[in-house]
């Protein structure tokens, strides 16, 4: 502990020396202190050793409270033994400055104004003493232990006070922490940690919370096919990234406002508000079709799929979440059950004898003559009746199937064009018959085998089989034509088409998608893309098929936008090979029999 003396007479600081010299430290006893006196002239005690600095001057002592403070060694009393200075108001007043928390000890003849005023000026009052009276050594000795003693007592309750302001704020941060921690747990126990959407747990309060408020709304339950195959085959860290990715691709096209969940493994939850059971299954065809895509997944090219099964609430009906979700689940089995059933009948299909190809007419726009025919495969089941291959083609296309039905097409396809003038046959090639090893190879041997000129067959494929890469896809088509082959581009625009790409594909023709049609004469939005895909095919000099067209009034729209080439049902169904021929061989008569079972029967939703 430190002790600062003034004054001004070094007699009085042999004095002071004297007086120290005799003191002991204090003695603390149940709060009580005592002071005792000292015959050796070294003075220790719980408050550590003292240490004496003199100076004769107040200016120098103020200069050496300053230093003590920057030091980190404050003193603890300074005794200022002269009142003589005329500054001593101001020194004073420096000192407190200087060291809040030092005790000011003024030796004086009385409790004169001057003593008063200094407590003022050296506040706070009660680190302001005066000692009256001649230098009496005990007084001074016990005045100066009592101070040190409060001094060190006021230091530590300071350290304690600021202990407890820094455990305050660590409480704080601990406090803010643990509310981290908390949201944390609950975003944990809410979410799924792999693909970061709600989990089930989650899922099912939502559609608890909704089947509360008003309105229709529907529960979906969405299956990875094939993903244990996936797994199996191509590891758990691939399997994982496509559940991420399908989590991902089920957000970009469910309903805007729709919920998904990760409910388990690879089955996904959908809460979405619908207008009827119409829309819901429409919904979920739009979801199953939006999905069905070939992923590039760690270097692997994974082609996915997904089922959906779906219940709609229906109102003034209570609802119990998991009871809609196993219905939901209900209906996905069914769809599952189907879908299984299709695979399996129509891997007999071809030996049964239940496939056919129709042949439906592309006619030139102006002169109206038959060009080529669109060569359309059906399937005649006796368990399901006839099924659109709108749904049996996407279930082949999962499985080499596709492979087996395709060559079937292509075999009847070239059987029918040896039998018209000169007419083309447009096949459809799915991306993955596109995909194919050796795909050009095969296609030019079988034609070849058949006797048919390259030049009457067009294949017509979608932009998915072309943008997955395409570098090989423009190569593929450029070999094509190369050899003669027509090339036409299916259901333009319906696909993400990347109209910077499209300069690279050597094509002969665009189909227009039926829905562009269809909406062409109420939706302006239609028209315009119509033109614009004629206008595109007109600078790429490829022709341009409108596909789906029903109507006189399509027709005009339809000229007008600048399509060279028609398709649909107001000239001619699909129809069989017969009929095809005698179609290409006379022209189109007026009077068409309809033949195509598919076009008027319910499509199975799968
Ligand atoms: P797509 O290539 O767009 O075929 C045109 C579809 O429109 C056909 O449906 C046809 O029957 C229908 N269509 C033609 N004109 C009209 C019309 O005026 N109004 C309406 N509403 N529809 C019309 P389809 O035969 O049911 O075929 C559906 C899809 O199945 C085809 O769409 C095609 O993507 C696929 N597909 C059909 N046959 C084959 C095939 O042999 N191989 C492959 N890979 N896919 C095929
Ligand atoms: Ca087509
Ligand atoms: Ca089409």
């Amino acid at each position: 502990m430190r002790l600062l003396i003034v004054d001004e007479d070094l007699a009085r600081h042999d004095r002071y020396r004297a007086v120290f010299a005799s003191l002991d430290a204090p003695v603390f006893d149940d709060g009580v202190i005592e002071f005792s006196l000292r015959d050796d002239a070294v003075s220790r005690g719980e408050m550590g050793d003292f240490e004496y600095v003199y100076h004769r001057a107040l200016t120098e002592a103020a200069a050496e409270v300053r230093r003590s403070v920057v030091s980190g060694q404050p003193f603890a009393i300074a005794l200022i033994g002269s009142l003589q200075n005329d500054n001593i108001g101001a020194v004073s007043h420096a000192l407190r400055e200087a060291d809040g928390n030092l005790n000011l000890a003024f030796v004086v003849d009385d409790q004169d104004d001057a003593a008063v005023n200094l407590r003022d000026i050296a506040a706070p009052a009660d680190k302001v003493f005066f000692l009256t009276g001649s230098y009496d050594v005990d007084e001074i000795g016990q005045t100066v232990l009592r101070l040190a003693a409060r001094w060190q007592a006021d230091r530590e309750l300071g350290d304690i006070r600021a202990r407890l302001a820094r455990q305050h704020v660590l409480l704080g941060e601990q406090a803010a922490e643990l509310a981290a921690n908390e949201s944390r747990a609950v975003h944990l126990a809410n979410h799924d940690p792999l693909t970061e959407a709600p989990n089930r747990v989650a899922f099912l309060r939502a559609v608890a919370e909704r089947a509360r408020q008003p309105g229709v709304f529907a529960v979906a339950t969405v299956d990875l096919d094939r993903f244990k195959f996936i797994n199996d085959t191509l590891g758990y860290v691939t399997g994982d990234e496509v559940l991420r990715q399908t989590c991902r691709r089920l957000e970009e096209v469910a309903p805007e406002n729709s919920l998904i969940a990760r409910l388990a493994g690879d089955e996904f939850g959908l809460l979405f508000d619908t207008a009827g059971d119409e829309a819901a299954e429409m919904t979920c065809d739009r979801l199953v079709a939006g999905c069905h895509l070939a992923m590039r997944v760690l270097g692997h090219k994974v082609q996915t799929s997904v089922s959906a099964g779906v219940v709609v609430s229906h109102e003034r009906e209570v609802h119990d979440p998991l009871d809609l979700m196993r219905k939901a689940d209900l209906a996905l089995d069914e769809g599952v059950r189907v879908r299984r059933a299709v695979q399996d009948g129509l891997s007999r299909s071809i030996e049964r004898g239940e496939l056919d190809v129709l042949f439906q007419p592309i006619l030139a726009n102006g002169s109206l003559q038959i060009v080529g025919f669109e060569a359309l495969l059906r399937w005649y089941t006796d368990e399901f009746g006839p099924i659109s291959p709108a749904t049996f083609i996407p279930i082949a296309e999962e499985s080499d199937l596709i492979h087996e039905l395709g060559d079937w097409v292509l075999a009847r396809s070239l059987d029918a064009v040896k039998t018209w003038p000169d007419h083309y046959v447009s096949i459809n090639f799915s991306p993955r018959q596109f995909g194919r090893i050796n795909f050009v190879g095969h296609l030019m041997e079988t034609v070849q085998r058949a006797g048919v000129d390259p030049r009457r067959l067009q294949i017509e494929i979608t932009e998915t089989a072309l943008f997955d890469d395409v570098e090989r896809a423009a190569e593929t088509l450029y070999r094509l034509r190369q050899m003669g082959f027509r090339v036409a581009l299916d259901d333009f625009g319906t696909g993400y088409s990347n109209l910077y790409n499209i300069r690279k594909f050597a094509l002969d023709a665009l189909k227009i998608d039926r829905s562009f049609t269809e909406g062409l004469v109420r939706e302006p939005v239609s028209a315009a893309i119509v033109r614009s895909i004629a206008q595109l095919g007109q600078a790429l000099n490829v022709e341009v098929i409108a596909e789906g067209v029903e109507t006189e009034a399509q027709v005009a729209l339809l000229t007008a936008a600048g399509a060279s080439h028609f398709q649909g049902f107001l000239f001619a169904h699909p129809l069989r090979s017969e009929d095809a021929r005698s179609l290409a061989e006379n022209g189109l008569v007026a009077e068409q029999q309809e033949c195509d079972p598919v076009a008027i029967a319910p499509m199975i939703l799968v």
